[in-house]
C-alpha cells in the first residue's frame, strides 16, 4: 500500500466490505491525514474530567466509533448520501497535554479545532462531557456570535460548581459571556428535572434564550418545536450541541446525569430532520458514558444522532 492511500476504506469500499472489518473509525470513514482533502471532520474528545457526578464519557468516542460501524450511507427519509455531497473523514482524537487540568485540556481542544477551522473543515465532534463544547466554540467564532441549538435535559448555564467555572454545567453561560453565542438566537430544548436552585434556568431565561422545557415540548409537539427553532435561529450561522441525556434513560441510560421523562429516539430523529436548512458550521454529541451503558444501546443512539447531524452538515456545506 502506498503512503497516499488512506489506511481505512473510505465510504465507497467500506459500505460494501463486511462491517466487522478494519479499524473502527467514525462511520467507517477514512482516517484524515491531510485536512485539505476533507470538508467535514469527525473528531473524538475523550475527556470527562469536568463532570458533577458520574464519569465515563471519556470512553464515549471509542464506543461511538464501534457502534457507528452499524451506520449506512443513504438517509431513509431525505435520501441524501452525505458521502456523495462532501468529503467526510475521521480526524482521530484530540491529544491532551495535561489531562488532569481542566482549563489546559480545554485549551488543547481549542487548538485542535482551530486547525480544522483554519483549513475550512467543518467539525462533528463526539464527547466527552459537555465542558468540551465551549472549547470547540472558542475555535470557531471569529465573526461574532452564532446561533445555538442546544438539545439537553439541562441548561448548562450555571456560573460555577465547586469553585470551577469550566465544567459540564457551565459551557453555555461562558459562551454568552465571551460573546461566542447570541442568547437571542439560542434555543434550549428538552430541559427538565428538579434542581436545588433555579440559577441555570434563570440565567437562560434572563439572558434571552428561548427555553423549551420538556413540559412545553410534550404539549406543543415536535413539529411546533422545529418551527420555533427556525424562528429563533433564522438564517445566520448556527451550531447544534446534542447532549445524549435529553433522551429518556429508557432509550439512552449510558450517561452521567440521566433525567426521566425525556425525548424518545424517534422524537429526536424527527426533530433533527426538521432542522434543514439551518446554516450550520458544526455540531457535537456529548455525554455518552459507556460504563453506564451495559447493553451498548446508548453508543448506538449516539452514533445514529451523529449520522443525522452529519447529513445536516453535509447539506449545509454543499449549499456553500
Ligand atoms: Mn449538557
Ligand atoms: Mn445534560
Amino acid at each position: 500500500m502506498d503512503s497516499q492511500t488512506p489506511r481505512n476504506l473510505g465510504p465507497e469500499r467500506s459500505m460494501t466490505a463486511p462491517r466487522y472489518m478494519e479499524i473502527p473509525t467514525f462511520m467507517r470513514s477514512s482516517l484524515i491525514t491531510d485536512l485539505d482533502a476533507f470538508d467535514i471532520a469527525m473528531v473524538g474528545i475523550p475527556y470527562d474530567g469536568a463532570v458533577t457526578n458520574r464519569p465515563g464519557a471519556r470512553h464515549g468516542p471509542r464506543e461511538i466509533r464501534n457502534a457507528s460501524t452499524m451506520m449506512r450511507s443513504i438517509h431513509p427519509v431525505t435520501r441524501i448520501n452525505p458521502y456523495r455531497l462532501c468529503r467526510v473523514g475521521d480526524a482521530g482524537d484530540v491529544p491532551f497535554t495535561r489531562a488532569y487540568e481542566v482549563e489546559e485540556t480545554l485549551n488543547d481542544i481549542t487548538r485542535f479545532f482551530t486547525q480544522l477551522y483554519e483549513a475550512d473543515v467543518v467539525p462533528l465532534a463526539a464527547g466527552g462531557d459537555h465542558s468540551v463544547t465551549l472549547a470547540i466554540l472558542r475555535a470557531m467564532i471569529v465573526d461574532g456570535p452564532i446561533g445555538m441549538v442546544h438539545i439537553d435535559a439541562h441548561t448548562d448555564t450555571w456560573d460555577e460548581f465547586m469553585g470551577c467555572k469550566f465544567m459540564h454545567g457551565t459551557p453555555f453561560r461562558r459562551a454568552v459571556e465571551k460573546n461566542l453565542i447570541d442568547p437571542g438566537r439560542t434555543v434550549q430544548i428538552g430541559i427538565r428535572g428538579a434542581q436545588n436552585k433555579t440559577e441555570g434556568w434563570d440565567y437562560s431565561l434572563d439572558s434571552g434564550m428561548r427555553v423549551i422545557f420538556m413540559d412545553e415540548f410534550t404539549k406543543i409537539g415536535v413539529a411546533a418545536v422545529i418551527d420555533e427553532i427556525h424562528r429563533v435561529i433564522g438564517d445566520g450561522r448556527a451550531y447544534i450541541s446534542f447532549d445524549i441525556d435529553v433522551l429518556d434513560p429508557a432509550f439512552a441510560p449510558g450517561t452521567g446525569t440521566p433525567e426521566v421523562g425525556g425525548l424518545t429516539t424517534i422524537e429526536a430523529l424527527t426533530l433533527l430532520r426538521g432542522l434543514n436548512p439551518l446554516n450550520l458550521i458544526g455540531a457535537d454529541v456529548v455525554e455518552v458514558s459507556p460504563p453506564y451503558d451495559p447493553s451498548g444501546n446508548t453508543a448506538l443512539v449516539g452514533a445514529t444522532i451523529m449520522y443525522e447531524l452529519l447529513c445536516l452538515l453535509a447539506e449545509a456545506v454543499s449549499r456553500g
